[in-house]
């Protein structure tokens, strides 16, 4: 089994992912936009039963950047990674009223563009080597769901996420490729490390489980949707929040 934590090299959820998955057996491939905090993740990874991991490059926002990595993916393995999670992201946030066009653009590039890139691309290398089965794993967010002030850009990425992955899911199915997202809600990473804290803790109040989430919690979702104790699982969602927003 290959993963693939596209963002393991930033730390965070993507980085977890790649934990968890290194500790089933799988090989690894690291690829983030800072490749020094892949090869971190790498460093740090147990070593496989077979073949080794790999850090490498991609902005997953550049069509000819996600190609190159799938090149050099199967150049190394002999074959395209039969899990793929998509767990780059960024934020930049601000009010509707004073957001940015580039701000806009910038968050739906990588956040929802970039996740259709290696969607395709993944899917491509699938079934073009005839591969029977695969897991493409897209982290969206709760924010796709129920909005967020401020995150005007960001809701609307990860909205357009969970669409993507459900008609990703509905067109792959027949070629044994299935397709899920993960919503995190309020998860300790570096990405939430830049929310003012008076505005973390107010949020906690809506957190049933009291608590933010782990992104190793995260990842054990990845990980049972990468499996195939999944199997019958395709196009959907799985909330990872604690309790936030249910019903
Ligand atoms: P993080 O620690 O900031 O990790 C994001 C990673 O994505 C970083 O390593 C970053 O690299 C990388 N990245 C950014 N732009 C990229 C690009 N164009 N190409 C390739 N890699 C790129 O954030 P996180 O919290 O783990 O977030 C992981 C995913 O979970 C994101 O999709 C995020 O939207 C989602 N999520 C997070 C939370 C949360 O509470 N943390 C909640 C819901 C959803 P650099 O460091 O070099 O920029």
């Amino acid at each position: 089994m290959y993963g693939w934590g596209v963002n393991g090299g930033g730390s965070g959820i993507g980085r977890a992912v790649c934990q968890r998955l290194a500790s089933e057996g799988a090989a690894v491939v690291v690829a983030d936009l800072n490749r020094e905090a892949a090869l971190e993740t790498v460093d740090a990874l147990q070593a496989p039963r077979g073949q080794g991991h790999m850090a490498a490059h991609v902005d997953v926002s550049s069509k000819d950047s996600v190609n190159r990595l799938i090149t050099l993916i199967q150049t190394r393995y002999f074959q395209p990674p039969s899990v793929c999670v998509n767990a780059a992201g960024i934020t930049q946030d601000d009010f509707l009223l004073s957001l940015e066009e580039e701000q806009f653009d910038k968050v739906i590039q990588v956040n929802l563009k970039g996740t259709f890139l290696v969607t395709q691309a993944v899917a491509q290398a699938l079934v073009t080597c005839g591969a029977a089965k695969g897991s493409i794993i897209n982290v969206g967010s709760i924010v796709g769901k129920v909005g967020n002030i401020g995150q005007v850009n960001y809701s609307a990425s990860k909205a357009g996420v969970e669409g993507l992955t459900r008609t990703a899911a509905k067109e792959l199915s027949r070629f044994g490729i299935r397709c899920n997202c993960v919503l995190p809600g309020f998860i300790t990473t570096p990405m939430t490390d830049k929310v003012p804290d008076k505005v973390l803790s107010k949020l906690l109040t809506l957190v049933p489980l009291g608590r933010m989430g782990e992104p190793a919690e995260v990842a054990d979702v990845c990980a049972f949707l990468a499996s195939d104790d999944s199997r019958y699982i395709t196009g959907t969602s799985v909330e990872v929040t604690g309790g936030l927003f249910m019903g």
